[in-house]
């Protein structure tokens, strides 16, 4: 094992481990820290997945150390934190704590902050955070419910949450290649800065500061910069690069598709299986309250439809019938009572023979895996951007876990075809 990773939520976990998958690294991604590092034997890559974005500063410190602490047993040689491309957090925190925290763990003096994603349109430039073509705090993140981005200057940002000094790799430097920008990290610990952010406006910087990124011992930053990452391993003659996978064998069985999100992606491939002839049943909070259906129910359903191809349970509804349910419910409840059945249906559906599932929504995919009690997924082929099938390791099942708002419109018709 050499890279040892920590995401701060589940998708943006998976993201990570199909970056590494695809340059080279045989990864493994767990729900936990493992407690037992033979269970990640043959593995050059770990990623834990915590959910801890927006959780109290303490407990995303807490969470993140003992994850640190497990990889480093398992003989991580280099510790990568991972969050979001848009830097989502708060004045408090939590990227700059959890960073705080690991460089001194690790008893190091200087990292990088780096969640340039520019294939997803994420670029850095003089420090300012571009989505798309307009500035962070002009991106529909300055209106996030739960961390509103409202200054795209990275710099500013991280320096409210760490009392340590921050500094700037800037473009001019950046686009000179990984030895110009590993002697601007020398220039930068002579300053005495604990924390560079690093602008990046294509794949190449990327790889180029990965590259320069060798030898430190905690590196920050989106899944974007864990590409330059694997070439210092090889170059070292640490691991030889792996093929990416192109399709995963698959236990034989039915196949199932358990959509719990209602971004707009999610409803059109929702649409477009509804279109292609896939058997649906659409579920919805109200009805779950008042007992229309339940997990049982819904799973004698499955097994009754599900013999020729994948079926389609889905909740996913349009702006004014959730903004409906959650004025009847309350927005929590509205939203625990859907993730609460489609994880029960997921243990009843699993039981009774399906061995593919693909999930969408994060926060769906969260109950559902917790539901089936998985503990790692080994990554596989990807179906779309950021979309990996992986195998819950140790089990007959395959699962794919989609962020809302990833996959293109025929998602659900297509992931299918990965698999042998
Ligand atoms: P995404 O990745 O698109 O954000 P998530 O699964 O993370 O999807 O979040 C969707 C949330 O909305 C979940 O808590 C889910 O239970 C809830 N939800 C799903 N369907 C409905 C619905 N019809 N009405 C209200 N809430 C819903």
């Amino acid at each position: 094992m050499l890279l040892g990773c920590v995401a701060d939520d589940l998708t943006g976990a998976t993201d990570l481990a199909l970056m590494l998958t695809r340059a080279g690294m045989r990864t493994v991604q767990v729900m936990e820290p493992p407690k037992d590092a033979s269970q990640l034997d043959g593995f050059d890559a770990v990623v834990v997945a915590l959910k801890t974005r927006t959780c109290a500063p303490d407990e995303a410190v807490a969470l993140s150390l003992a994850s640190t602490e497990a990889l480093l047993k398992a003989g991580a040689r280099q510790i990568f934190f991972k969050y979001c491309s848009t830097f989502d957090s708060t004045e408090k925190g939590n990227i700059g704590p959890v960073a705080d925290a690991l460089l001194k763990r690790l008893g190091a003096d200087l990292t990088i902050a780096c969640p340039a994603f520019p294939t997803n349109k994420r670029t850095i430039y003089n420090g300012h955070l571009f989505v798309g073509d307009v500035l962070l705090s002009d991106s529909p993140m300055k209106d996030h419910p739960l961390t509103p981005m409202r200054d795209a200057s990275l710099v500013r940002v991280l320096q409210r949450q760490t009392p340590h000094k921050v500094g700037l790799v800037s473009f001019g430097t950046v686009r000179q290649g990984s030895a110009t920008i590993k002697a601007a990290f020398d220039a930068a610990r002579a300053r005495g800065e604990s924390y560079l952010v690093v602008d990046a406006l294509d794949d190449q910087h990327l790889v180029d500061i990965g590259a320069a990124c060798d030898g430190l011992k905690l590196v920050t930053g989106g899944s974007g910069v864990a590409l330059g990452l694997p070439a210092n391993f090889v170059r070292a003659g640490l691991m030889k690069s792996a093929p990416a996978p192109t399709t995963m064998t698959a236990p034989k069985g039915r196949s199932a598709i358990l959509a719990g999100s209602c971004s707009e992606a999610t409803r059109g491939q929702v649409q477009c299986a509804i279109a292609a002839g896939v058997p649906t049943f659409k579920i919805d909070p109200m009805g779950i309250a008042t007992g229309k259906f339940d997990a049982a129910s819904i799973a004698t359903w499955v097994s009754e439809n599900g013999a020729k191809g994948p079926v389609l349970v889905y909740s996913s509804a349009d702006p004014n019938a959730v903004a409906e349910a959650q004025r009847v419910l309350g927005r929590d409840k509205a939203g625990a009572l859907v993730e609460h059945l489609l994880a029960d249906v997921a243990k009843r559906i699993v039981n009774n023979g399906v061995t593919r599932l693909l999930v969408a929504g994060g926060e769906t995919s969260g109950a559902v895996v917790q539901g089936l009690g998985v503990e790692s997924l080994e990554i596989g082929p990807e179906i779309d951007p950021g979309v990996p099938w992986t195998r819950a390791v140790g089990r007959d099942l395959v699962l794919a876990l989609k962020s809302g708002n990833f996959g293109a419109p025929d998602f659900f018709t297509k992931a299918w075809d990965r698999l042998t």
